[in-house]
């Protein structure tokens, strides 16, 4: 999507109202209209990036300390058990709003957010074969 039709631009810069729980000039974060639980919240930068491939690097470093500032004071404020930081990058990955955005997901005991997959096996040879396809030399 382009950054004029983007509702994540006007979120982020204002032209759109939202329930904001921390701004600065690089961020705003909101709390999500569709919560995964109580208190599941946004980190969205104002420039626009259409995922984490295009996320500029500085604001990657910037964004995972303010997650980790933000999830402690949730933890405090909410008193949730646990966190999940959920990062979407694609439509095969179930990213439907195409600025990147970091989830923050307070967790409860016994919530019912399901944030999980079905674990797979994989054989010696396979995990060979990765290693050589993925290790940066
Ligand atoms: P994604 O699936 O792309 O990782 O996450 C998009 C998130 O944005 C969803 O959790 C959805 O509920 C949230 N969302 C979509 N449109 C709006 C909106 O206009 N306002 C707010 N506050 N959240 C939105
Ligand atoms: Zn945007």
């Amino acid at each position: 999507m382009e950054r004029d039709n983007c509702i994540f631009c006007k979120i982020a810069n204002g032209e759109i109202p939202s329930s904001t729980i921390y701004e600065d000039e690089d961020f705003r974060v909101f709390l999500d209209l569709s919560p995964a639980t109580r208190g599941h919240a946004l980190i969205v930068p104002k420039r626009h990036f259409a995922d984490l491939f295009e996320l500029d690097d500085e604001l990657a470093q910037k964004a995972i300390v303010l997650a980790k500032r933000l999830a402690g004071h949730m933890k405090q404020a909410l008193g949730c058990a646990g966190f999940n930081l959920v990062q979407n990058n694609g439509e095969a990955a179930g990213q439907t709003v195409f600025h990147f955005h970091l989830h923050l997901i307070p967790r409860y005991e016994m919530d019912e957010a399901g944030i999980t997959w079905n674990p797979g096996t994989v054989s010696p040879e396979e995990l060979q074969e990765l290693v050589s396809l993925l290790s940066e030399s």
